[in-house]
């Protein structure tokens, strides 16, 4: 069998987290069986579809990776195919036109709360008589179409991820809708878990691996299929992925598309490698760190889980400083100016870029995050520095001053060198009789106006480079109270 997935989102917002891991878990199972990954742009909702969202989409597919083979094919464009269908099953009598208004539903539902039983549609218009639906259709009422669903059927499906599954013919809520409401000789917007099944059938699609909140819809899905006279496909639901307090991850998680991740600072490699990772587990002997196309070689649902996967910043921080700590200075240094740039930093991004990749090469080790270079590097974009309260505190120090005016007396004007820099702080603990621990501590308080940073004798060289040490010692002084 040639397998054929496909991932289906709704652009009714940006990327989610969720839709790009099953994404990812759909290419990976394409790509281990050498089949075939479609786009499906599932647009049918036009009030809240938007182009925007739909190239919010693509560009993330993009971004990750997530390459397809086939598509994006738009449902909007589709229409006809599914009215189509539509009424091949009103012709074979599996539908039918129901002409409930919405009062008369509210009424039988609030019927069926007061006896304690759940809501669902009572089929009455399943059997109209020709004169009762002469007599809709005179008085000019709208109708839905409604799929007939057998109460006493059972339907089972053997899940990739959680086995037999079985549902209740009468646990479906009724004959459902799969046409919109409309004037009764046309037929309304055809609705999702049909237009799914259309376009599945239509697509050969062989296996559907999509979120767990879609399960409830396969039992329907799967009725359609069999009255469409289609083979059923395999269905795989994958787990949700869960906060750390173990509910639904949402908006107030701090999460929510895949854009949000790029701009954070995250690589797409990481982002995709711990993707991989929320639901899957990969083999032993397998490193934690690896390409899709490592992955693919390894992915099979026998090591998905069906529990909910837990997403957790701590173990991206990991791998994504992972990423960024084996990456090339000139590649790194790349990915980091637009961050600079939006910050405001100015600088001959062009011309000085030898300066750049020290920078990067100096912040690189502890980046855990492209926007952490920001802040890490802001004493060396800004020339007017303020100064943190530990950095006046430390000028404060006894003998601070002596050490900081000894360094700048000694500072050469330009063109600082690793050895340069460790002489003159030799010399000013010598001829000072300053203790060195104290020399290099206000040394940096003085310099970068902080106590924590990177290394310090690379940063001195770096601001001695821009000519802005010998100022920065200047304002250091200017700090101390006599
Ligand atoms: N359009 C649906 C969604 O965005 C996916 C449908 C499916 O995969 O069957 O959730």
């Amino acid at each position: 069998m040639t397998v054929r997935v496909r991932l289906a989102p709704s652009p009714t917002g940006n990327l989610h987290l969720g839709t790009a891991r099953t994404g990812i878990f759909n290419w990976l199972f394409a790509r281990h069986h050498g089949g075939q990954f479609l786009l499906r742009i599932e647009d049918t909702d036009l009030e809240r579809s938007r182009p925007e969202y739909t190239q919010n989409i693509l560009d993330g597919l993009k971004w990750l990776g997530i390459t397809w083979d086939e598509g994006p094919f738009f449902q909007s464009q589709r229409m006809d195919l599914y009215r189509q269908k539509i009424q091949e099953l009103l012709d074979r009598g599996l539908a039918y036109r129901a002409y409930d208004t919405p009062e008369e539903l509210d009424a039988m539902r609030e019927a069926q709360k007061a006896q304690n039983q759940a809501p669902r549609y009572d089929n009455r218009h399943r059997n109209l008589t020709p004169e009762q639906r002469a007599e809709y259709e005179a008085a000019g009422r709208p109708a839905v179409i409604r799929f007939i669903i057998d109460d006493n059927r059972e339907i089972a499906w053997n899940d990739l991820v959680r086995g037999t599954v079985t549902w209740k013919g009468s646990d479906l809520g009724g004959d459902m809708v799969i046409a919109r409401q409309s004037a009764s000789d046309t037929i309304g917007q055809p609705l999702y878990n049909f237009v799914v099944v259309v376009d599945d059938m239509d697509m050969a699609i062989s296996h559907v691996i999509r979120g767990e909140d879609h399960i409830g819809n396969t039992p329907k899905q799967i009725l359609l299929y069999e009255a469409l006279g289609a083979t059923v496909p395999q269905f795989g639901h994958t787990p949700l992925i869960l906060n750390q307090q173990g509910a639904k991850l949402s908006k107030r998680d701090g999460v929510t598309s895949i854009s949000d991740f790029q701009k954070m600072g995250y690589t797409p490699e990481a982002i995709a490698n711990y993707m991989s990772l929320l639901g899957w587990s990969p083999p032993e002997g397998m490193n934690e760190i690896f390409a899709l196309t490592e992955a693919a070689q390894q992915f099979g649902f026998e090591r998905v889980n069906k529990a909910g996967a837990k997403f957790d910043w701590d173990k991206l921080n990991w791998i994504n400083s992972q990423y960024l700590h084996h990456m090339q200075i000139a590649q790194l240094t790349d990915l980091l100016i637009p961050y600079w740039q939006a910050a405001g930093y100015e600088f001959d991004w062009q011309g000085d870029r030898a300066w750049l990749e020290q920078v990067t090469a100096l912040i690189a080790p502890s980046l855990a995050r492209l926007d952490e270079a920001v802040p890490m590097t802001e004493y060396l974009f800004t020339p007017q520095l303020g100064f943190a309260d530990d950095a006046k505190a430390q000028m404060q120090q006894k003998d601070a001053d002596t050490a900081v005016s000894a360094v700048a007396e000694a500072l050469p004007e330009s063109g600082l060198t690793q050895e340069a820099a460790q002489e003159i702080v030799q010399q000013v603990v010598k001829s000072k009789g300053l203790k060195k621990g104290l020399v290099m501590k206000t040394l940096r308080a003085a310099l970068t106006g902080s106590l924590q940073g990177p290394d310090l004798v690379q940063s001195w060289i770096l601001l001695n480079h821009l000519g802005q040490d010998k100022l920065r010692l200047q304002q250091a002084l200017a700090l101390v109270e006599r």
